[in-house]
């Protein structure tokens, strides 16, 4: 529990600092790097790389190896962050536009109905609740929730684990129930409600833990992705950094094609429609906790 507490602590005042540096012209690697060692720095590792999520690109876009995209007036951007400590996982998310102020509404859709659900929460909760209070509240600001992106439990070192948490009614009336950590993280979208995969992220996670390889560069970098990483998502930047990019490259493709890990591709809204995003992580049980306020 306490590590609950500190996780979420520290995924919250990351998401101030990174927020603080959402500026026209602000280089999207550079910002990421910053929340990432603010995340270290204050005694949590990142549960997952950084996203900056741009637009239409609702979810997984962290910048890539030697990124050089830059934040432009008028960009819509989704800071997504998670934390862990000792395999306690908590996720948040904010949504803000660059130097202008056209889609207040937009924005204020996903945190109203955030705001809405939180109000509502508790562990008789059915889960469909939820999810018609996620849409009910987007649409009444205009907007339609995105369907096939959903709130998730958490798990030690697994980030979407168990049960589903969706943005629309999908009929499930399970009751949320006690002692559970849960992410909620609505999306509005101008569009139409529903996400494609897009370019690959170069994040990825390990998925098949038993096959190994050859090549002892490779080999060795699967043995520190393991030991460092688990079951967590983590990117070509990071082992980059630790190795050097010719080493990453080759090993992250050897590994790919061999099955032993896989990247996950960015995710962007079908009808290329603006989206914002909101997302707070919670512990369920007789009391209620927000843990990334
Ligand atoms: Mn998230
Ligand atoms: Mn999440």
């Amino acid at each position: 529990m306490e590590d609950y507490l500190k996780s979420g602590k520290i995924a919250s005042q990351a998401r101030s600092y990174g927020f603080s540096l959402l500026k026209e012209n602000a280089l999207l690697l550079d910002v990421i790097e910053k929340v990432e060692n603010k995340i270290r720095e204050l005694g949590g590792k990142p549960a997952f790389p950084a996203d900056l999520s741009i637009n239409y690109i609702a979810a997984h876009d962290s910048p890539k190896y030697n990124d050089d995209r830059r934040l432009k007036k008028g960009d819509i951007v989704k800071l997504d962050l998670g934390v862990h400590v000792n395999g306690k996982i908590t996720d948040t998310a904010i949504t803000t536009e660059i130097g202008t102020n056209n889609h207040k509404k937009l924005i204020e859709a996903s945190k109203n109905a955030l705001m809405e659900v939180e109000k509502n929460l508790n562990p008789k909760i059915k889960v469909n609740e939820i999810g018609k209070i996620i849409e009910s509240t987007i649409k009444k600001h205009g907007f339609v929730s995105i369907k096939n992106l959903s709130g998730h439990e958490i798990d030690d070192y697994v980030v979407h684990a168990g049960l589903l948490i969706p943005n629309y009614d999908n009929h499930n009336e399970d009751e949320i129930g006690k002692k559970k950590i849960i992410a909620i993280e609505p999306f509005a979208t101008e569009g139409d409600g529903m996400v494609i995969e897009g370019k690959p992220s170069e994040v990825y996670s390990v998925v098949n833990d038993i096959k190994t390889v050859r090549d002892s560069s490779t080999r060795d970098i699967l043995k520190f992705i393991k030991e460092e990483y688990r079951t967590l998502p983590f990117c070509k930047r990071w082992i980059a950094n630790k190795f050097n990019i010719l080493k990453a490259n080759i090993a992250l493709n050897a590994l790919e094609k061999e099955g032993i890990i896989k990247q996950y591709p960015q995710l962007v809204e079908r009808a290329r429609g603006l989206v914002s995003q909101t997302e707070h992580t919670f512990l369920i049980d007789d009391e209620v906790i927000c843990l990334t306020k």
